[in-house]
């Protein structure tokens, strides 16, 4: 009676430590570990003591009999990867680095900019340090990052990991200051003069360009922008998405590159409006969703199957879908070589083909070998069509299929085009910046004494939420040595000092009794809702929410509930 791992496991390695006979794999250290889609685990060793699904934080762990009939697909899956990689030199236990520790006394000040997942394990790293306490920084007044503001709301169990960051924020040592902007509030050189270490957890702000004519015209959107606008990010609730029908008589919305994100988007726009009214996704999209004349999506990938860049556990979640059409257009390859690869990705892929068509329910087309070349607008201004080309498949010098147009195109009428090519990370005042990766050049996290990244601004937008754990851990390796080494100068001013400053520049800056009061205020809306929460998508009603925590009242109402 195996535990399985399903989607969507989010690769933090919790369960690896938990499990008493060292059944799931690839473990930290292993081969293939940071490159995994997921773990798995072995069910010829597994006792199923559950442990490791006490210590999962995205809920990603379940026992085989409770399995549903979409994650039936999970148990091979597991079962398959132990049939390649069987660790037969497994060690009994995991093997748990021993914690290191300080050399030299504190006590130790960073801040790290960014509440996002790669701050808050930055955070959890440091605070195992009884002489280090953190100061964690967000332009926004709520933290998470793309936790609150990525997943989609479709994938509640993925956002269980908040319940993790909670235990995180709430540990000795750890202050929020939400809402201010570094680089406008308080400048890098003042945080690196007040801070022994300063921790850069920015992300990727901003999404590849796509470079073809006419991808800048109204109905042609970077699809950051539109999971922002799903997902109620403040900056994008006026993002223009137009999916009625005298806009998009077409009913159709054609979606550039086939990464996780282009999956999201597309089970968002097919999903029926009424189950994601249960979710925490923002109101004015699900009004538009409610309202939408969308009946097919498109996923154009420009290679084939087997390069998808979507992964395999969201492959499975989508053609489990009981509710929308997932319908595969290969182009010109036969079915041989489109399917013949021998991956999973591809045979599940090639399974689709086989699926029954129900013209009741929207339909996603996973289309390959296809292109954008370029964005028509119609009278009314806006995207009225795509023209797309056929691509074929021709290996690099390196042996990697690259896609090679055909000169072949077609036309695809839309009215909304989504450009789901890739985040890119911007510059950081004062930081050096590779403009050709997004990110900040660095060392193992360590941009020079000091000043460190982790998460996306340090290797790019990849990986998955706890695969910033394990970056994290290497970025505090770094500012650890330099603390050791003594090559970090002593900062001006202390704790208070700096709270004082802050506050100063920005008296409606957030702490962590505001951020808890925004999300008590979130999660009570939601439960007259039946909904996990009502996302609070204004600013300024972020801020005055949170301002209520200060107030005598709500104090010694806190108070009394704990
Ligand atoms: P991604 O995985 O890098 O996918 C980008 C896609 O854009 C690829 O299909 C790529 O094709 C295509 N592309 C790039 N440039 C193109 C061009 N000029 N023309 C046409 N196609 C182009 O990026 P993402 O989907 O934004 O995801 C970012 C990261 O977040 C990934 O690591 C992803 O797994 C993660 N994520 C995970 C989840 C989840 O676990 N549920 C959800 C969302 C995001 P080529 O492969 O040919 O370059």
């Amino acid at each position: 009676m195996p535990h399985v791992v399903t989607q969507s496991c989010c690769s933090d390695a919790s369960c690896v430590v938990a499990c008493p006979v060292n059944c799931i794999h690839p473990a930290p250290g292993e081969p293939g570990f940071a490159e995994a889609e997921m773990l798995y685990v072995d069910a010829a060793t597994c006792v199923d003591c559950g442990a490791c699904a006490t210590a999962c934080p995205a809920d990603a762990i379940v026992p085989h009999t409770t399995l549903t009939q979409e994650q039936q697909p999970f148990l091979a899956l597991n079962a398959e990867y132990f049939q390649v990689f069987p660790h037969r030199d497994r060690t009994p236990l995991a093997l748990v680095h021993e914690q290191r520790r300080l050399e030299r006394k504190g006590p130790f000040r960073v801040a790290i900019v960014g509440a996002g997942p790669a701050g808050l394990y930055t955070a959890d790293e440091l605070l195992k340090h009884p002489e280090i306490s953190v100061d964690v920084f967000d332009r926004l007044p709520t933290p998470y990052g793309l936790v609150r503001a990525g997943v989609a709301p479709d994938h509640q169990h993925t956002k269980q990991i908040e319940k993790l960051f909670g235990q995180i924020e709430s540990q000795p040592g750890f202050r929020y200051f939400l809402g201010v902007e570094v680089g406008k509030d308080i400048s890098h050189a003042e945080l690196t003069a007040r801070y022994h270490a300063v921790v850069y957890t920015v992300g990727a702000a901003s999404d590849k360009p796509l470079g073809v004519p006419g991808d800048d015209l109204p109905g042609s959107v970077s699809a950051t922008d539109f999971v922002g606008w799903y997902n109620g990010h403040p900056d994008k609730q006026d993002l223009d998405v137009r999916l009625d029908a005298e806009i998009n008589p077409s009913g159709r919305v054609v979606i550039v590159g086939n990464g996780n994100v282009a999956l999201d988007c597309a089970r968002l726009l097919a999903e029926d409006p009424e189950l994601l009214a249960a979710t925490d996704i923002a109101d004015g999209p699900l009004a538009a969703l409610r309202d939408s004349a969308i009946r097919e999506v498109i996923v154009l990938g420009r290679r084939g199957p087997a390069q998808a860049a979507f992964t395999v556990p969201e492959l499975v979640g989508l053609a489990g879908h009981t509710g929308i059409n997932v319908v595969v257009d290969t182009g010109d390859l036969p079915d041989e070589d489109a399917f013949g690869a021998g991956d999973v990705k591809s045979r599940l892929i090639g399974e689709l083909l086989e699926r029954r068509f129900d013209p009741a329910k929207r339909t996603i087309v996973l289309r390959f070998l296809t292109s954008p070349t370029r964005v028509i607008a119609g009278d009314h201004g806006r995207v009225a069509a795509v023209e797309v080309g056929r691509n074929r498949l021709q290996p690099d010098e390196g042996g990697v299929p690259r896609a090679v147009p055909t000169g072949e195109t077609e036309l695809l009428e839309t009215g909304l085009l989504l450009r789901a090519v890739g985040y890119k990370g911007l510059p950081v005042a004062d930081l050096p910046y590779d403009a050709e990766s997004g990110t900040v050049p660095h060392t193992k996290g360590r941009v020079m004494p000091g000043v460190y990244v982790a998460g996306w601004v340090k290797r790019g937008p990849t990986g998955f939420i706890g695969t910033n754990k394990s970056d994290a851990e290497e970025t505090v390796d770094q500012l650890l040595d330099d603390l050791d080494a003594g090559s970090i100068p002593e900062p001006v001013g202390d704790a208070q000092g700096v709270s004082a400053v802050v506050r100063g520049r920005q008296p409606a800056m957030v702490d962590l009794a505001g951020w808890q009061a925004i999300d008590a205020e979130e999660k009570r809306r939601g439960a007259a809702e039946c909904r996990p929460r009502v996302k609070i998508v204004d600013v300024d009603e972020m801020r005055r929410v949170a301002a209520m925590a200060r107030r005598p009242r709500y104090a010694l109402l806190r108070r009394g509930r704990s």
